[in-house]
C-alpha cells in the first residue's frame, strides 16, 4: 500500500503543472482510493436528459470528473451496458419496523435493541435498492439516530439517514405512544416523549429532538390510518402550536415535516411555515395554492396508500378501528398526487416504507408515471428535489465535487421507469456496495 503517495503525489502535480494536463487522470490510476466508472448513459438530473457514455471518476467519497473522453491506463468499473443515475433519496422511510398483523403487539413485546436489528437490516435492503439518502419522519426509541451514526462511522452499511428521532403529537394524536393502551399503561407522555398540548410544550419537544440528536422535526398534524385512534383527518394541533414548532425548530436548524391527511390540518400547517406535507390525501385546491405560494414539498407516499387499503380487505390484519380509515384513505392518494402535480405542488418522493416493505421504494416511480408525471420529473423528485429539501447540495446530482453517490439499472429508465425496481449498481461515498 502506498500510504502517502496520494497526498504528495497530488502536491507535486500542482507544483509541476501537471493537474492541467489531461493525462493527469492516467497518472493516479494506482491510488487504490480511485475508482473509475464507464457508464453507458448518464442521468443529468439539473438539466432533465439523459446523456450518453460517460466516464466517471471518484476520488475517495467524492466524484472528481465526469468526462465523454476514455481515460487510458485505467481500470473500469464496466457500467457500459447501463443507465447510471445519482443516488436515489426517499424523504418518508421508517427503518425500524414493518407492517404486519403483530405490528400493534410489537410495542409490548419489542425492545430497542431488537428494533435496533430490524432497522439496521431495513437499512441494508434500503440501500441495495438504490436509496442512498433516507429521512426518517418518526421512530421509537431514536433508534434511526443511533442508526445513523452507525452507518456513518462504518460499522454497518445502510443509506445517508436524516433522522426526525421520535414524533411529536398531541395527547391521543397521531403519534402518542400510547394510544390504545389500558389505563394503567397509557401515563400522561409530554413533551420529552413526544406529547405537546401548548406553545411552551412545543418548544419543550423541538428542544429535546435536537439534544437528542435529531436532524428535523417530524409533527403529526392530523390524525393518521394506523393509530389506534377515531379520527384519521381531524387537526391536532392549534396554529399557535405550529408555529411554536417550526419557529423553534428552525432557530435550531431544523426543518418540520407534517404527517397530514386532512385539509385543515394541512393547511394550518402550511400556514404556519412547514417544509413538507407528507401522504395529504384530503389536500383541496386552497391548500395547494397555498403549498405552492408558500414553496411547501408534497411528500405523496402513494405505495402506502396502496398497500393499507389492500390489508384492510384481509381480516385481522388490522385492529378493527383502523380498518374503515385504511379502505377511505388509501386509494385516495395516488388521486391527490395526479391533482397536486398537475397544480404545480413541488412534488418529493416518499413512500413511508416501513408500512410496505423496505426494499419496494422504487414501486412508488412507477405510481407516480400512472398518474401522469413523466419519468425524468419522477427522478428528478427523487434526487435534485429532494436535495433541495435537505439543502444539501452535494446530493442529488452526477457532477464533480457532489458526493460519490451513484447507482445504476439495465436500460433506460425513461422508457421503462419499472427498471429502477431492479438496481444492479450502489455506490455510497465512493464505496461501492453492489
Ligand atoms: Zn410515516
Amino acid at each position: 500500500m502506498t500510504f502517502t503517495s496520494p497526498m504528495k503525489l497530488m502536491t507535486i502535480a500542482s507544483v509541476i503543472g501537471l493537474t492541467a494536463l489531461s493525462n493527469t487522470a492516467s497518472a493516479f490510476s494506482d491510488q487504490p482510493n480511485t475508482t473509475w466508472l464507464h457508464c453507458g448513459n448518464v442521468v443529468d438530473t439539473t438539466e432533465g436528459e439523459v446523456l450518453g457514455q460517460r466516464f466517471i471518476k471518484v476520488q475517495n467519497n467524492t466524484i472528481e470528473q465526469v468526462t465523454s473522453e476514455r481515460p487510458v491506463n485505467v481500470e473500469l468499473v464496466d457500467l457500459s451496458d447501463k443507465t447510471c443515475l445519482p443516488g436515489l433519496m426517499d424523504m418518508h422511510v421508517h427503518l425500524d419496523g414493518e407492517m404486519n398483523p403483530k405490528s400493534y403487539i410489537d410495542g409490548f413485546t419489542l425492545n430497542p435493541a431488537d428494533l435496533a436489528y430490524r432497522a439496521q437490516d431495513f437499512g441494508k435492503k434500503t440501500l441495495m435498492a438504490g436509496f442512498t439518502t433516507v429521512r426518517n419522519p418518526g421512530d421509537s426509541y431514536n433508534v434511526t439516530i443511533s442508526l445513523r451514526n452507525a452507518i456513518r462511522q462504518g460499522l454497518v452499511d445502510g443509506p445517508r439517514i436524516y433522522s426526525a428521532g421520535k414524533s411529536l403529537a398531541t395527547t391521543g394524536g397521531h403519534a402518542d405512544p400510547t394510544n390504545g393502551t389500558n389505563a394503567a399503561l397509557m401515563g400522561d407522555p409530554g413533551p420529552k416523549e413526544g406529547v405537546v398540548n401548548s406553545v411552551e410544550g412545543a418548544r419543550k419537544a423541538v428542544r429535546q429532538r435536537y439534544k437528542e440528536g435529531a436532524d428535523f422535526i417530524k409533527i403529526t398534524a392530523t390524525g393518521g390510518v394506523l393509530s389506534l385512534a377515531k379520527s384519521g383527518q381531524n387537526p391536532q394541533f392549534t396554529e399557535e402550536e405550529l408555529r411554536s414548532v417550526i419557529e423553534t425548530a428552525n432557530d435550531y436548524g431544523m426543518h418540520v415535516a407534517a404527517h397530514a391527511h386532512g385539509d385543515e390540518g394541512m393547511l394550518r400547517a402550511v400556514n404556519a411555515g412547514i417544509t413538507s406535507i407528507e401522504h395529504g390525501t384530503y389536500m383541496s385546491e386552497d391548500v395547494m395554492k397555498a403549498m405552492k405560494k408558500k414553496g411547501t414539498y408534497y411528500v405523496p407516499t402513494i405505495i402506502a396508500g396502496k398497500f393499507v387499503a389492500e390489508k384492510a380487505e384481509i381480516d385481522g390484519f388490522f385492529p378493527e378501528i383502523v380498518r374503515p380509515k385504511a379502505r377511505a384513505v388509501g386509494p385516495q392518494i395516488q388521486n391527490t398526487f395526479a391533482k397536486a402535480y398537475d397544480y404545480g405542488v413541488k412534488i418529493a418522493f416518499g413512500t413511508d416504507s416501513g408500512v410496505s416493505a423496505h426494499g419496494d421504494n422504487a414501486k412508488e416511480f412507477q405510481y407516480m408515471v400512472e398518474a401522469g408525471m413523466p419519468a425524468m420529473e419522477a427522478i428528478q423528485s427523487a434526487t435534485v428535489t429532494t436535495a433541495e429539501l435537505l439543502k444539501n447540495d452535494k446530493i442529488g446530482v452526477i457532477k464533480a465535487g457532489n458526493l460519490a453517490d451513484i447507482i445504476a439499472v439495465e436500460g433506460n429508465p425513461i422508457d421503462d421507469i419499472t427498471l429502477l425496481q431492479n438496481v444492479t449498481f450502489v455506490m455510497k461515498d465512493g464505496k461501492i456496495y453492489k
